[in-house]
């Protein structure tokens, strides 16, 4: 059975800041509406769902400077609601800088979830999370002060996953940034990205991650035996894959990585956007108001494809440290497996571990 269960909709490819570590290729590409109703019909609508919910996430560069465009997509998603059977989480993914009372009104009102990605504690998120405009705007303060606002008018602490940014430059305070975003920003579910920055890691660097990391999880098993869940992406994957190994059975994993782009390309990694025009023909599955190619979407995901293209992307000379990113997700899978069989063995006998791995799935499904 052919299906999309999320798709990422680019509504821009501009973004209101130039952080030094910004993975993405910034150029000035705006969305239309009839490029995102194609892709919604096409994906969304016309395939069927796995499960209870589909997901449509907008995403940049920073989508809300398109946000005339999200609020379009929006009303369309509403008024086709009648007809089918699924429900739609929508997700923005944004830096949460331009936000005004309206927009968090609206957000509220239209149940909106939101994806924000926080750089670090304040001195060093405002060392990177540069305004393109000449500013002294305060980059963090903004933010965080966004998020409390809309919790402040009744926004629930769920709706938010947090990108937490790591650098090995900051290791050593990995878990203190941790604990300070669940205490302090007051955010309980978080997902760890790490930036493949110019500086590699060290042989120490990777010594004081995995004690850090430690840490977190010890913090996180209390937050379950204290009823004040803290979700952590990457673990609650491996707690799924655990309970469910035919998860994937029938959908192809392109089925969650489906992007859109303004010209309408329709691809599966926006790492994509660094390739030269000329490699990048072979890695678009198909462009949305052209041409069909199902097809495509099964071809392409193999391991010879995925070899070549992000063998190529690893050779971009912005990013040094790519040699980095095997070693960290084989030490946090390591970690995440024990303490996953630790949790769903606890759960056989305690309501408090159990009722952590039915909202893990009710996250995600
Ligand atoms: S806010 Fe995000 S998309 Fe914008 S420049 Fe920074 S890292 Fe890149």
């Amino acid at each position: 059975m052919f299906t999309i269960q999320k798709i990422k909709l680019f509504v821009t490819t501009e973004c209101n800041m130039a952080c030094g570590y910004c993975m993405i290729k910034n150029s000035h590409d705006y969305m239309d509406f009839e490029t995102a109703k194609v892709a919604l019909e096409k994906y969304i609508f016309w395939t069927p769902s796995v499960w209870r919910e589909k997901f449509v996430y907008f995403f940049g560069w920073e989508p809300f400077l398109n946000f005339s465009l999200i609020k379009e997509i929006v009303n369309y998603i509403q008024k086709r609601k009648k007809d089918y059977s699924f429900e739609i989480r929508l997700v923005i993914c944004s830096n949460f800088t331009l936000i005004s009372k309206k927009t968090l009104d609206w957000i509220l009102k239209n149940n909106i979830f939101l994806s924000i990605s926080i750089g670090w504690i304040e001195s060093v998120h405002n060392q990177h999370r540069i305004f393109k405009e000449k500013t002294t705007k305060n980059a963090f303060e903004i933010t965080t002060n966004n998020i409390k606002n809309l919790q402040n008018l009744g926004y629930k602490r769920e709706q938010i996953w947090v990108w937490l940014v790591i650098r090995n430059k900051n290791i050593s305070d990995f878990f203190y940034y941790f604990k300070f975003i669940v205490e302090q920003i007051e955010l309980n579910h978080i997902n760890i990205e790490f930036i493949i920055e110019k500086e590699a890691w060290r042989q120490q660097d990777f010594i004081i991650f995995k004690k850090e990391y430690k840490f977190i999880l010890k913090y996180l098993l209390n937050s379950i035996k204290t009823w004040n869940f803290i979700f952590l992406n990457n673990l609650n994957w491996t707690i799924i894959e655990k309970l469910n190994k035919n998860l994937w059975k029938f959908s192809s994993p392109v089925s969650y990585l489906t992007e859109i782009h303004p010209s309408g390309d329709v691809l599966f990694s926006w790492f994509f956007t660094h390739l030269s025009d000329e490699q990048r023909k072979n890695v678009i599955i198909e462009n949305i108001k052209t041409w069909n190619n199902f097809k495509n979407f099964e071809n392409i995901w193999n391991k010879k494809f995925i070899d070549e293209y992000f063998s190529d992307m690893q050779k971009l000379k912005d990013f040094n440290s790519w040699e980095f990113y095997p070693f960290l997700k084989s030490y946090i899978s390591n970690f995440d497996d024990k303490i996953a069989e630790f949790i769903l063995e606890k759960s056989k006998k305690y309501l408090n571990f159990k009722k952590y791995i039915d909202t893990i799935f009710h996250i995600y499904f």
